[in-house]
């Protein structure tokens, strides 16, 4: 397994169990959420680029998005392996994507999905808030950014159940248990 995405909404546990899942296989984990919120810290030209959509819950222009991941997915330490956190956001950037693995001669290994219930969604998301600090964490755009999950991400990962790349993890309980059933599904996969 060496090639996978992480998908799933806002608050599911993809950025703590990319990091596990990451060491588990030695693979790089890319989130393209890390490099937005980096490049507006720096405020690089990406990241001023980015700032308004990502601090209102909205999707970073796909132009911009998939640029940005293509540029990625060509350094070295991605060459043997990596998986990838929140990318694709909907089916625009799936096409993109299979272009990419296609120009790199690669192809995905499996795709996971992490569930949970709306309410476990949001009591996350706000108890982050006051943790992470992070500018999209307060009520109405953690609101936003569950409606953009439904309209936009969620038919996009209906594409890769159909390719019988996706393998659904229940993403309640502890961050452990969480895990053993994602190293369950890769090995199964
Ligand atoms: P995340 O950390 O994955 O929750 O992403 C935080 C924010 O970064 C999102 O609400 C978007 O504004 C932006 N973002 C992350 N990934 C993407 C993507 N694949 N396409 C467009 N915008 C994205």
């Amino acid at each position: 397994m060496t090639r996978l995405l992480i998908v799933g909404p806002p608050g599911a546990g993809k950025g703590t169990q990319s990091t596990l899942i990451s060491e588990e296989l030695g693979i790089v984990a890319i989130s393209t959420g890390d490099i937005f919120r980096a490049n507006i810290k720096g405020q690089t030209e990406l990241g001023k680029e980015a700032q308004k959509y990502v601090d209102a819950g909205e999707l970073v222009p796909d132009s911009v998005t998939n640029r940005m991941v293509e540029d990625r997915l060509t350094w070295e330490d991605a060459k043997d392996g990596f998986l990838l956190d929140g990318y694709p956001r909907n089916r625009t950037q799936v096409s993109a994507m299979d272009e990419i693995l296609a120009r790199l001669g690669v192809e995905l290994d499996v795709v996971l999905e992490l569930t949970a219930d709306r309410e476990e969604l949001i009591s996350r998301l706000v108890k982050r808030a006051e943790t992470d600090g992070r500018t999209d964490d307060n009520e109405d755009v953690i609101r936003h950014r569950l409606e953009v999950f439904d309209s936009e991400t969620a038919p996009m990962i209906e594409e890769y159940r159909q390719r019988g790349l996706l393998k659904q993890v229940d993403g309640l309980g502890s961050v452990e248990d969480v895990n053993a059933r994602i190293m369950q599904a890769i090995k199964s996969s």
